[in-house]
């Protein structure tokens, strides 16, 4: 097993062109936040802005308007009952769902409307309820489309049917291999040392990271984080490896003066590291 290193983010963020424009850093889509878990697509949103993507649009509940723009003006807003976000779905470079969806009625119209309308291209990065959605009905995992699945123990746990969160590196393979027969797709598997698969037999862990990062939003800010990553680099093992990694180095740093680590002070950190690593 490959242990990650300060060395991934030099391989992978490089420094930014100067003739480029935004439409260079790539277009994401964020889907989630219901009523009652707006904070979670605003902090997934804080950790793609502050991770350099170049155009950032957020499907949300309508509740969750006023906050987002009043946290994130560089943010998009669509009402995720709005007809018009198949057409923007097919629009995007890369969509994250699932940060503070729930898993309701309306969560899973959103889940099927992305289902169905993402193409060969595009890459989706599943989290949190969205995880929750497919484990209940498989029909909700996209049908076309590169895979990025980021759960938790517990998420993994459900998604996967393995009974007992901490698994071999073998069995985790083995269930992810059954999920996505056939499909291109990642899996973070997140934890203190969180792993990383393909299914090409690439496995990676993350050494870094600390406790104070164990706080609702964390993994938000890492979905945000992952799909910043791949809309500006690219859709790889290295590239989502450097996400997770970075997302740990930030943590670090936080937590070096700080008792817990918020996520919306993480991603602070996270253009300057960029900086110094690219
Ligand atoms: P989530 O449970 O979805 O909010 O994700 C939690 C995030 O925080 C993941 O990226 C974990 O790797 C990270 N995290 C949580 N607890 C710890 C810990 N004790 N040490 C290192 N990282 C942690
Ligand atoms: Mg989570």
């Amino acid at each position: 097993m490959q242990e990650l290193t300060a060395d991934i983010l030099s391989r992978v963020i490089t420094p930014r062109k100067s003739h480029s424009h935004k439409g260079d850093y790539g277009r994401l889509l964020l889907i989630g936040g219901n009523e009652n878990y707006g904070g979670a697509i605003i902090m997934a949103t804080e950790g793609a802005i502050n991770a350099g993507a170049g155009l950032t649009a957020v499907a949300t509940h309508l509740i969750n308007l006023t906050a987002l723009h009043s946290r994130d003006p560089e943010a998009m807003f669509i009402d995720w009952r709005d007809q018009h976000l198949p057409e923007l779905i097919r629009k995007m470079d890369v969509i994250v769902c699932g940060p503070g969806l729930g898993v309701n009625l309306q969560a899973k119209k959103v889940m099927n409307i992305l289902a169905t309308n993402v193409t060969e291209k595009q890459t989706v990065v599943l989290d949190a309820s969205a995880l929750d959605l497919i484990s209940q009905d498989h029909q909700l995992i996209p049908a076309k489309g590169k895979l990025v699945l980021t759960p938790h123990q517990m998420e993994w746990q459900r998604l996967s049917g393995l009974r007992i969160p901490f698994q071999t590196d073998g069995a985790n393979l083995a269930a992810f291999k059954d999920l996505l027969l056939g499909r291109e797709a990642i899996l973070v598997l997140k934890s203190n040392q969180t792993r990383i698969y393909d299914l090409f037999g690439h496995q990676a862990i993350n050494p870094i990271g600390n406790p104070g990062m164990a706080i609702g939003g964390s993994g938000d800010t890492l979905a945000g984080i992952i799909g910043a990553f791949i809309a500006q680099f690219d859709y790889s093992f290295d590239t989502i490896s450097a996400a997770v990694y970075l997302h740990s180095l930030a943590g670090d740093i936080v937590y070096k003066d700080n008792y817990v680590v918020k996520p919306t002070a993480l991603s602070k950190r996270l253009p300057e590291l960029m900086k110094k690593y690219c």
